[in-house]
């Protein structure tokens, strides 16, 4: 049995569809992730999940039980929110122990889980503080230690680490993915970054304009997208409609491509790092002359915009730094595809 269902959720407001038939599951002990633009409808399934709005159509179970109708306090769940909603007038200490008195357990049983959730997230030093005298990062800690703290059956985060900086963020992301995993939480975790998701989920469900376009596991979703959205979301920045004509691929705009190894597609796709250039003077056969129209220095791999001929078609390519040879602009050079690395995609 699953610890959250989401099956068929619709959400309209007013006249403005944001939900449409949304399926997700999220298994005991996995961290599903909610990931799609900002707009695209998470946030608003989440919040259906937790009860703070009802969905128009399709239901929410809880561990197998039905809580569509059940208000959000009696729901199993637990809230970490993006600007983390810590009661400013309380100390840390009593703010983690917000949810356990609600649900009106022991003083000694909330003392002890109090304590046990601020050790759990390294904040034991810091319990009678109040929240404005605490870092982003030691808020963000005290917001998880409230929700890990009542053991909800479904832990839910909407965007909890987009506050931070850079590299905070990504410590705290294996911390809290190494803490699901410890204490083997099921979590729904909301975020626009595709980096994020694939870091810390055992799955991912991209959403796209209040729909669940794929779901799988981040090497699924990120090796083999099934969409065009999906697989530009997912940094597949060459994307080309066209069809199979006479054993080759036929873009829209006249380029031969191999034909992609697997299942029909009104569109292919290529990454940037999956593109081969190489010096105009070699052999051509198979190989597409172009000119390098821009060039991109990223540090460990730099970045050419291409321009096929003769019809300018326009494409990247991304190439280790330590490849070779290094193009500048006017450059003629040769780029070409290999069937492998072409994802067959469906416009939807
Ligand atoms: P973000 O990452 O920007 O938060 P999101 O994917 O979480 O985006 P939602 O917050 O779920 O998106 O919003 C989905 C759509 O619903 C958006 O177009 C938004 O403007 C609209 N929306 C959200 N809440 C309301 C509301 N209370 N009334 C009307 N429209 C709303």
């Amino acid at each position: 049995m699953s610890a959250l269902t989401v099956d068929g959720v619709s959400k309209s407001f007013g006249a403005t569809p944001v939900l449409d038939d949304i399926h997700v599951d999220v298994e005991a002990g996995e961290l599903v992730s909610l990931l799609g633009p900002s707009g695209c409808g998470k946030t608003t399934t989440l919040n259906v999940v937790a009860g703070f709005l009802p969905a128009d159509a399709g239901r929410v179970l809880l561990a197998g039980k039905d809580v569509t109708a059940v208000p959000p306090y009696r729901r199993d769940t637990a809230v970490v929110f993006q600007n983390y909603a810590l009661f400013p007038h309380l100390r840390v200490r009593d703010n983690v122990a917000y949810g356990l008195r609600a649900r009106k357990l022991p003083a000694t049983e909330v003392t002890e889980r109090v304590q046990e959730a601020l050790t759990l997230m390294d904040i034991a030093g810091l319990a009678d503080r109040y929240p404005g005298q605490l870092s982003g990062g030691q808020q963000q800690r005290v917001a998880v230690a409230r929700a890990v703290a009542v053991r909800p059956r479904v832990l839910l985060m909407d965007e909890p680490l987009s506050n931070l900086d850079a590299k905070l963020r990504q410590e705290i992301r294996l911390e809290l993915r190494a803490l699901q995993q410890r204490l083997d939480q099921a979590v729904l975790f909301v975020t626009h970054d595709q980096e994020e998701a694939l870091s810390i989920s055992d799955r991912i469900a991209v959403l796209n304009g209040g729909r669940v376009e794929q779901v799988g596991s981040p090497a699924e979703v990120f090796e083999r997208p099934r969409t065009v959205f999906v697989a530009d979301f997912m940094g597949v920045e060459n994307i080309f409609p066209g069809e199979v004509v006479d054993g080759s691929y036929r873009t829209a705009d006249g380029l031969e491509l191999p034909v992609p190894s697997a299942g029909p597609a009104d569109h292919v796709g290529i990454r940037p790092s999956a593109v081969r250039l190489a010096p105009a003077g070699e052999p051509s056969i198979g190989r597409h002359p172009a000119k390098i129209t821009g060039r991109v220095y990223l540090g460990d791999s730099v970045r050419y915009h291409l321009a096929l001929e003769p019809a300018g078609i326009a494409v990247v390519a991304e190439q280790p730094r330590s490849a070779g040879t290094s193009w500048q602009p006017d450059d003629g050079v040769l780029a070409s595809f290999a069937a492998e690395d072409l994802l067959p995609l469906r416009a939807l």
